[in-house]
């Protein structure tokens, strides 16, 4: 395996049909050809994901879009003209070249265009979408830097492309446009506040069935980070746990009570951009603490702190 930022060798790469772990300013993805599905199944395999859980093609731009999608429906262009290249993706119905694997069987797809400048070079260099889920094992955190790649995949990726730390750092925005008013699937990285802006009207906030499968708590257990952790009003409950062995994630406070080299504030100045980028890292970081338990307190429920109380939620689920 190799890290690098050789756009040239990832490309050749993904056409001989391999997978490549690319960067966006999201979260670092594991990517393979998006309408060859034995390209794509290695994608499933090397992640241990279900099947039942789609993947998001990505594309430089939506001048190609008509080839994969069958309409954009009346909210697609203002969207895209706001906030894209960017942290949003738009489920549109598919056309038949999208194999049933990447949108798991939905006559839909999610299609992202991310703006990281490499990302953005690799995929101006392919002429076909890459499909890409966040590169880590099923159910873990995501990765923002290229080394939290190489740490879950040593072996298994040829190349790992470094596109430095991810600057927005949670998931996309998933916007579902493909039934007759526009519903938000996921909380991600660009806020909803900013959607309904733009859509000059309230836009609702479901769950996609996806992430909600028959099996209960499938997917709301998600973001791992391999030790217990407790979300929301923690005051109370680090009083009564074993504070020499307690994590702990806030928001610009520190937490009187908790040694400090155990503490993650995300944001000292109290900005929910700046906390986001620094959230999976800090979850990840407790690894090489030696805590029993993370406390992680509630966020503003505003823009993107609604979306890491979404994560901080999916990581208490054990
Ligand atoms: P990620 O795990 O960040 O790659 O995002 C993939 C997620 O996007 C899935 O778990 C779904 O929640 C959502 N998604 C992708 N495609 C679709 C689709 N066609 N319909 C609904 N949700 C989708
Ligand atoms: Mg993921």
């Amino acid at each position: 395996m190799e890290i690098g930022t050789d756009t040239s060798k990832a490309s050749e790469l993904l056409q001989s049909g391999a997978v490549v772990a690319i960067p966006t300013e999201t979260v670092y993805g594991l990517a393979a050809n998006a309408l060859e599905a034995q390209q794509v199944a290695q994608i499933f395999d090397l992640k241990q994901r279900p099947a039942f859980d789609p993947l998001i093609i990505h594309l430089a731009s939506a001048d190609d879009l008509d080839l994969y999608v069958k309409d954009r429906g009346p909210y697609f262009d203002a969207l895209y003209k706001a906030f894209s290249p960017g942290p949003i993706s738009y489920v549109l119905p598919k056309k038949a070249i999208i194999p049933d694997l990447v949108t798991a069987g939905h006559p839909t797809v999610a299609v992202r265009f991310p703006s990281h400048p490499l990302c953005q070079e690799l995929l101006q260099k392919l002429d076909f979408p890459l499909a890409a889920p966040s590169a880590n094992l099923f159910g873990r955190v995501s990765p923002t830097e290229a080394g939290h790649v190489a740490e879950q995949f040593p072996e298994e990726i040829p190349y790992i492309l470094n596109g430095g730390p991810a600057a927005i750092g949670l998931e996309s925005t998933i916007i579902d446009l493909s039934s007759e008013q526009p519903i938000v699937l996921r909380l991600g990285g660009l806020g909803l506040e900013e959607i309904e802006v733009v859509l000059g009207r309230p836009v609702q906030f479901t769950k996609s069935s996806s992430s909600n499968p028959k099996a209960p708590g499938m997917l709301s257990a998600h973001y791992s980070p391999g030790i217990p952790l407790v979300h929301g009003k923690i005051d109370q409950q680090i009083q009564n746990a074993n504070r020499k062995r307690s994590g702990t994630i806030s928001f610009c406070k520190k937490i009187a009570a908790i040694p400090e080299e155990q503490q993650r504030v995300l944001s000292p100045k109290g900005d929910l951009k700046e906390a986001a980028s620094k959230l999976f890292s800090a979850l990840r970081s407790f690894k090489a603490a030696d805590v029993d338990v993370i406390f992680a307190e509630e966020f503003p429920d505003e823009g993107l702190g609604r979306a890491i109380n979404d994560r901080l939620r999916r990581a208490s689920v054990a």
